[in-house]
């Protein structure tokens, strides 16, 4: 091979920049596969268009994906939904530097390309072909996956598919939701007659927290100095209805009796019941096989805003970008409200939660990035609670998770499992008219926190429902266990 190396290393970099702002990743199987499709089409000049396409692709992609981590189908889908214009919103802040290295790749690698050719011999296109496909198929070859396509190595095949496949599940999705919510919507609670107690409420559930990495609980950092300072009522045994997000927060939120739950009686129904303005702010993900089912109480509220519009476990979006959002309807809706925040909070990945870095070392980068998201929530919620104060009027604000985590076997990580202390979740009320702090050592049972919430929102003077220790019952592989069966962990 004769070539100018030189122009073959411009080439890979362009691989790379090109996989880069496709994917957010540089995965090394994508630029060899790129690469090596890139010279074998060099030297035909109407397959070439594959590679401009490409190109093309990345354009588009890069500012959105690495700037916002949200994906194309994302902007898809608000273009659909006509009245979900947030992520044009957000587009339309995106750096000029962005912009102007995103148009100076295109054009360069455009050109570049044009002028590329490499002539090999047919043993050596062969060779080149087989690496290729190697490269490119070698997960879905070696191991069977629900969505082979997805797992295939080879831009921009993989990302339309990706797109394609995105597109689909979010018009399944809307579907199934928009089957049901007339229903919800328009359901009335009986003898919805009483008022709230309070102008402001704001329900903030939380993510993947364990109770006892709180300071405000007993944890020997302090990860939660505006909880352990403000007045406040909490309660230590409350106890979720499981330890995934979707089984969780649906039980949390509806009447259920573990098994079943009676999605129209909801929380957000019965704050429109009850006269109130309903807000749903979201830093989840709206569509997707855990989102959806918990979107279904967004589209009953008055108002939703989702930071994320597809399946949000790979964003960076930080919780703390809904505040403008809350600070927004406080100040523009004068009706009393009730808003519900739903916090991305410590979610596995936690290193890419956390806004700073991580303040305390208790041991590897991610517990000590876990122990992070912990603090950066305290100063969101000290956030939220400054603009609730700010606005002169009665409020309450009530703040749980949805379930724990569990410790690995070494204590290195944590990750979804059931213990009793994975159920055990934090649960703070702190109110307006809250002079002193209370311990509650009461169990409550998360299958009747909408009962809790009830009795929050003033409905038919509902005193909370506590439970028995031996009573509570925790929902897991579609059966109802004892809670106090669930093993703890060990150590
Ligand atoms: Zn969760």
């Amino acid at each position: 091979m004769k070539h100018n190396w030189k122009e073959l290393l411009i080439l890979l970099l362009i691989c790379v920049v090109t996989v880069l702002f496709l994917y957010g990743t540089v995965k090394i199987e994508r630029v060899i596969s790129l690469l090596i499709l890139m010279v074998l089409l060099s030297t035909y000049r109407y397959s070439k268009l594959i590679i401009y396409f490409s190109f093309l692709l990345a354009v588009f992609t890069c500012p959105i994906v690495l700037f916002y981590n949200i994906q194309v189908v994302d902007i898809i889908s608000s273009v659909i939904e006509t009245h979900q214009d947030e992520a044009f919103e957000q587009l339309s802040v995106i750096p000029i530097w962005l912009m102007i290295s995103a148009v100076i790749y295109f054009v360069f690698s455009c050109y570049f390309y044009y002028k590329f050719k490499i002539k090999l011999k047919n043993k050596h296109k062969l060779l080149l072909a087989v690496i290729a496909i190697i490269m490119s198929f070698h997960r879905p070859l070696l191991k069977e996956y629900d969505k082979p396509l997805l797992e295939v190595r080879l831009p921009p095949i993989d990302y339309m598919y990706n797109v394609y496949d995105t597109y689909n599940q979010y018009i399944t999705e809307r579907d199934i939701i928009n089957s049901n919510l007339n229903e919800y919507k328009s359901y009335q609670w009986p003898n919805s007659k009483t008022k709230p107690k309070y102008k402001n409420h704001v329900l903030i559930i939380g993510e993947s927290v364990r109770k006892d990495y709180m300071s405000l609980y007993g944890y020997k950092h302090n990860t939660t100095p505006f909880f352990d300072n403000v007045n406040k009522t909490y309660w230590s045994n409350f106890i979720t209805p499981s330890f995934s997000t979707l089984a969780s927060v649906s039980r949390l939120l509806s009447e259920n009796n573990g098994l079943s739950i009676e999605y129209k009686k909801n929380v957000m129904s019965l704050a429109n019941s009850l006269g109130l303005n309903t807000y749903w702010l979201s830093n989840q993900g709206k569509f997707g096989v855990h989102e959806t089912a918990i979107t279904q109480f967004a589209y009953v509220s008055d108002h939703s805003y989702f930071s994320n519009l597809v399946n949000s476990s790979g964003s960076t979006i930080k919780d703390s970008d809904l505040l403008p959002h809350l600070k927004n309807v406080l100040e523009n809706d004068e009706g009393n409200k009730f808003i519900v925040l739903h916090l991305m909070g410590s979610h596995t990945n936690f290193c890419k939660r956390i806004e700073n870095s991580p303040k305390f070392e208790i041991g590897n980068s991610r517990m000590d990035c876990y122990v992070e998201s912990i603090l950066e929530t305290d100063q969101m919620l000290s956030k939220v609670h400054t603009l609730l104060k700010n606005e002169n009027q009665s409020f309450s604000m009530i703040y749980t998770a949805d379930h724990g985590l569990i410790h690995t076997p070494d204590y290195s990580n944590l990750v979804h499992g059931l213990k009793q202390e994975s159920l055990q979740s934090p649960l703070v009320k702190i109110s307006s008219d809250m002079s002193k702090t209370i311990l509650n050592k009461q169990y409550i049972s998360g299958f009747d926190f909408i009962y809790y919430i009830m009795n929050w929102l003033n409905y038919q003077n509902q005193p909370i429902k506590y439970s028995l220790k031996d009573d509570v019952l925790i929902f897991s592989e579609e059966k109802l266990f004892n809670y106090i069966n669930v093993s703890k962990e060990e150590k």
